[in-house]
């Protein structure tokens, strides 16, 4: 399988080549030449399969420069009951007929970014040690995507994850998952500021380029191909767990913010899987269910962001959406390119009207929002109704399911965080917290490893280049 750019300027790659990658040289992002295609006697024959078995028959052809005797033992070392909770690893449970909830948080760190994060820390240092190179990740988090990534990357030779969080932005829980991790190669850098300060230090530390090359910094942010393959597989596992033979249909409604996750839904159904619609749920910031309903992409400035209750998903910019975009117009690189050149130059670009946007309808795709009061009372009947508390982006996605649920089509709603991580949210709906597992009890009061610094851009190269060079030696 080769990757190309969705603007067209790429040489086709290899998967091991874009894997540690960003954004492809034009500014586009990678995606696969073509989609594998999986016909029916084969879906079935799948049916059976356990998840690390299922995930190599999906991931394998995406995957192709990477032998099968390497790659069917790394996935196994990664979907293992040990980490994801049961053997199940995502489990599907029935709320009533028809509506089921897709465990997809039962990773380290109780979100979904978990199922293909832990995957992503087996192919880094799998990759890295063929190439005989470090590489050192640079982050900014507010909560999940950091501790997923740090989770990931514990005791991973040739990688070391540097983490910028805002000192004040996090939950306890969210610090105390994060800092409580006392590892060689795992630094937490609490910046006294917000978390576009630490955002703003990742990209001046990126843009100086022989710090960037010297250092061999890199990222592990969601526009990361490998993330959105993973991902795909868990479509295939809900969807065996929900019918009993191949040809039934089923909906997934996923709660979306960097539109990741619908996105590997997306692919899953391009590769013949039998899915109705995919409802993106988005929270206030409804930049997407804008584009569902009219054609119209308006990402707004970072300044118009609402902070919701549901905030994994206050995102202005969806940075996987230009994958579906691609999509959408054929295929048709020069398009995407003229698209998004407008994005920048004008702001937004209208699809409405075009035969683009019919595609949108072929594709599956539907869309709804939600608000911080449709949140409470979402949580508060799925408590009354199922004696089920789910998360505020779960919750989301909950609600704006009801809107799509057809007689004969289960209707699969992807729980990605665990209410634990949002207590207070849950406590303001219920009145009560929710149930926390065993192995957090108490983490709040654990020993923390984390330095502060000033939004300095400089202090912080100076960090970074003390402890690469330290690391360096060591290996
Ligand atoms: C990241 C995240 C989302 C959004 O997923 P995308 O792939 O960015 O669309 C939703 N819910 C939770 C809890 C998350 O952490």
């Amino acid at each position: 399988m080769r990757y190309v750019s969705t603007r067209g300027g790429m040489t086709p790659c290899s998967f091991t080549d874009i894997l540690i990658g960003g954004l492809a040289p034009d500014g586009g992002l990678t995606v696969p030449e073509r989609y594998p295609q999986v016909d029916s006697a084969t879906l079935e024959t799948w049916r059976e399969l356990d998840y690390a078995a299922l995930a190599f028959q999906v991931l394998q052809p995406f995957m192709s420069d990477i032998p099968e005797s390497d790659l069917r033992p790394l996935i196994a070392r990664t979907y293992t009951a040990d980490v994801f909770g049961s053997t199940d690893i995502a489990g599907l449970n029935k709320l009533e007929d028809g509506l089921y909830l897709l465990g997809l948080s039962n990773g380290p760190t109780l979100a979904f970014k978990d199922m293909a994060m832990q995957l992503l820390g087996g192919l880094f240092e799998y990759v890295l040690a063929r190439q005989g190179r470090d590489l050192n990740i640079l982050g900014a988090t507010s909560g999940d995507t950091g501790s997923s990534a740090e989770f990931a990357m514990l005791g991973k030779s040739h990688v070391q994850v540097f983490m910028l969080s805002p000192e004040q932005g996090m939950s306890a829980f969210q610090r105390a998952q994060m800092f409580g991790l006392d590892e060689p190669n795992i630094h937490n850098i609490a910046i006294r500021g917000v978390f576009d300060d630490c955002q703003d230090i990742v990209k001046a530390v990126s843009a100086d380029g022989a710090f960037k090359r010297a250092c061999r910094i890199g990222t592990v942010n969601s526009i990361n191909w490998a993330r959105v393959a993973a991902q795909i597989v868990y479509y295939f596992k809900a969807y065996f767990a929900a019918t009993r033979q191949v040809g039934e249909a089923v909906s997934f409604s996923v709660p979306s913010g960097n539109f990741g996750n619908i996105c590997a839904g997306h692919i899953a159904r391009q590769m013949g899987l039998p899915i109705r619609h995919l409802v993106v749920a988005t929270n206030e910031n409804d930049v997407l269910h804008e584009f569902f309903r009219s054609g119209d992409y308006r990402p707004r400035p970072s300044i118009e962001v609402h902070r919701t209750s549901s905030p994994s998903m206050d995102i202005s910019k969806a940075s996987n959406f230009e994958r579906f975009v691609y999509d959408l117009v054929g295929q048709d690189a020069a398009r995407v390119r003229a698209l998004f050149g407008q994005v920048e130059s004008a702001g937004s670009f209208s699809l409405a009207g075009t035969a683009a946007f019919d595609a949108i309808q072929r594709f599956g795709f539907v869309s709804g929002s939600s608000h911080h009061e449709n949140r409470l009372q979402t949580i508060r009947d799925a408590y009354q109704r199922f004696g089920r508390i789910v998360d505020p982006h779960t919750a989301d996605g909950l609600q704006v399911a009801q809107t799509y649920r057809e007689p004969g089509v289960p209707m699969i709603c992807l729980e990605t965080a665990l209410p634990v991580k949002f207590e207070d949210t849950i406590v303001e709906a219920l009145g009560i917290p929710p149930p926390r597992p065993e192995r957090y009890r108490g983490i709040e009061g654990r020993p923390q490893k984390v330095t502060v610094m000033d939004a300095d851009v400089e202090q912080i190269k100076h960090f970074i280049r003390a402890r690469v060079t330290a690391f360096a030696t060591e290996n």
